[in-house]
């Protein structure tokens, strides 16, 4: 805890895009009242101090090479407070597209090139296969309002819940029709609420990014999947984009 009472806050980044940053930047820019109850001594992306002594830390982006893990395990053991930030952090997100490739050697070389070897990778990981996580904010990239709801809960020291019913829900509060029936695709029924069904809303079909729900049925988002109209290949392209990660690749 700061001299001045407010908590200490630090912000920290893996294998990512830091999308779900910017959006913390975004949100703090308009939500002044957060920045004044905390201290933020670390956030790389908004400034260079470096502070490590942290109660609550952020972290965007996979596990996704060796030296990660102590990373992580450092965090840990300095933060009362561990939240994983948007899909990369949460479910492993695209990052762990790389897992179902035919080969990590394959990708490694890919993206690198004649380089490959200059870069370590494993299998990616959201950080709760490393550490104990406290709270999640889902998404990619995250949701601003959610952000800011869950950090306020955080700092009244209650533990925020997520949504655990499909985004179907939010789309037909809203009163879209659904774009099956437009002759669309869409995630929807097997995918953690909480986004107000903002893609459906503008017409475009969920890809899940907020990870699944509890109990998905996921035999059954295939079938209509395919009886919409994709191909077998399509369909797993669209349950993997997000949702790839399985726990027991390691
Ligand atoms: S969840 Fe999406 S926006 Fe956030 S860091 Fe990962 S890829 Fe970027
Ligand atoms: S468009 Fe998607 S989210 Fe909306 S009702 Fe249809 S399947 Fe559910
Ligand atoms: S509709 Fe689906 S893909 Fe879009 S933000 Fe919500 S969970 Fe993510």
């Amino acid at each position: 805890m700061a001299k001045n009472g407010r908590p200490k806050v630090a912000f920290f980044d893996f294998a990512c895009c830091e999308g779900c940053q910017l959006t913390v930047i975004d949100a703090l820019q308009t939500h002044l009242e957060l920045v004044e109850v905390v201290e933020i001594v670390q956030f790389r992306e908004a400034m260079t101090e470096k502070g490590e002594d942290y109660q609550i830390a952020f972290i965007e982006g996979s596990c996704t090479r060796p030296q990660d893990e102590e990373r992580l395990n450092n965090i840990r053991e300095q933060a009362a407070i561990v939240v994983a930030l948007g899909a990369c952090a949460h479910i492993g997100g695209v990052n762990a597209l790389k897992n179902i490739q035919p080969s990590l050697q394959g990708v490694r070389e890919y993206v690198y090139g004649e380089q490959w070897a200059w870069y370590d990778t494993y299998p990616a990981r959201p950080i709760s296969a490393v550490i104990q996580v406290d709270a999640v904010i889902p998404g990619c990239p995250i949701d601003r309002f959610e952000f800011l709801s869950i950090v306020k809960l955080l700092l009244l020291g209650k533990k925020p819940t997520l949504p655990d019913y499909p985004v179907c829900v939010e789309c037909k509060l809203k009163e879209n029709v659904c774009l099956f029936d437009k002759g669309g695709f869409c995630m929807g029924p097997v995918t953690r609420a909480g986004c107000d069904a903002i893609c459906t809303s503008y017409g475009l079909g969920c890809l899940g990014c907020r990870g699944l729900i509890s109990n998905p049925n996921q035999n059954a988002m295939k079938d209509v999947l395919l009886a919409a109209g994709l191909t077998a290949e399509e369909m797993m392209a669209r349950m993997n984009l997000f949702n790839a990660y399985a726990p027991d690749e390691l």
